[in-house]
């Protein structure tokens, strides 16, 4: 992953998807996909805000087994119909090693969430895979710990790693978790590979969540990953941080002015 073994920085593409060099890639979608009708319009809508992936859970790490945890397979092949209706790349998380074979059948890009960011047999399995992964930063991981964690899946043999910044523990109780934007100029001074903001589950607030994603931009990231749902005070998980479509759209007019800029 080191800048010094590549100094130029990598491009990662999938589908629709192109994040790093000088693409921003935009991934928007729910949490949770929760049944045809809200993923098939929700990625209509992001597409038309401007969005160039579908992001949706359908394998779900929940800190309660009580919540929601996704509709599996049935879940996979709602994203496959949303990408068949607008062409977006699908992102989705795989939770375990034995799932990867099913989620690479189904979704352009693997997300290995925070939790796993250091379950090295499914990091493993992931480098074996012919699809791009999006790597999240553990929220008690240090950005040493995220780098060595990539290592694992680049020396497995896939180059199309992206680092996820999704924010860390702290003592601070005001936002879900603290969102360091510093890691963008940070990492990208360290690695070649490109970098994504993740500012919903950052500030755990969707009034916070715009602000963010500028702030991310402006500071060069080379992608960011939205929660987005028709209605997030519905949503099965996660819609307190959760931008509805209109604001979304906002979103994406403000973010492009604020790429112009920089
Ligand atoms: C998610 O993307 O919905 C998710 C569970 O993220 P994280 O792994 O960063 O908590
Ligand atoms: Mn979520």
């Amino acid at each position: 992953a080191s800048i010094e073994t590549q100094p130029e920085r990598s491009e990662v593409r999938s589908g629709s998807l192109s994040v790093g060099g000088k693409h921003i890639g935009m991934m928007a979608g729910p949490c949770s996909v929760e049944n045809e009708e809200q993923i098939v319009a929700t990625a209509r809508a992001v597409k038309a805000a401007g969005a160039t992936a579908l992001r949706g859970g359908a394998f779900k790490p929940r800190t309660s087994p009580y919540s929601f945890q996704g509709l599996k397979e049935e879940g996979l092949k709602m994203l496959a119909a949303a990408r068949d209706e607008t062409g977006l790349a699908v992102v989705t998380e795989v939770v375990s090693p034995e799932d990867v074979e099913l989620v690479s059948e189904y979704a352009e890009v693997l997300q290995i969430g925070a939790r796993n960011m250091q379950n090295y047999r499914l990091l493993e399995a992931c480098g074996k895979s012919h699809r791009a992964v999006l790597l999240k930063r553990g929220p008690s991981a240090t950005i040493d710990e995220l780098l060595l964690a990539a290592e694992y899946i680049l020396d497995g043999g896939n180059p199309n790693v992206m680092l996820c910044e999704r924010g860390i523990r702290t003592y601070e109780a005001h936002t879900r978790f603290t969102l360091p934007l510093a890691s963008v100029p940070y990492l990208q001074a360290k690695t070649h590979l490109p970098v994504v903001i993740d500012p919903s589950h950052g500030t755990g607030h969707a009034a916070l969540v715009p602000a963010m994603a500028k702030a991310a931009i402006a500071a060069g990231a080379d992608g960011v990953i939205v929660e987005v749902h028709p209605e997030p005070e519905h949503a099965m998980s996660d819609g307190f941080q959760t931008l509805n479509c209109e604001a979304f759209a906002q979103m994406m007019a403000e973010c492009r002015r604020v790429a112009e800029a920089v």
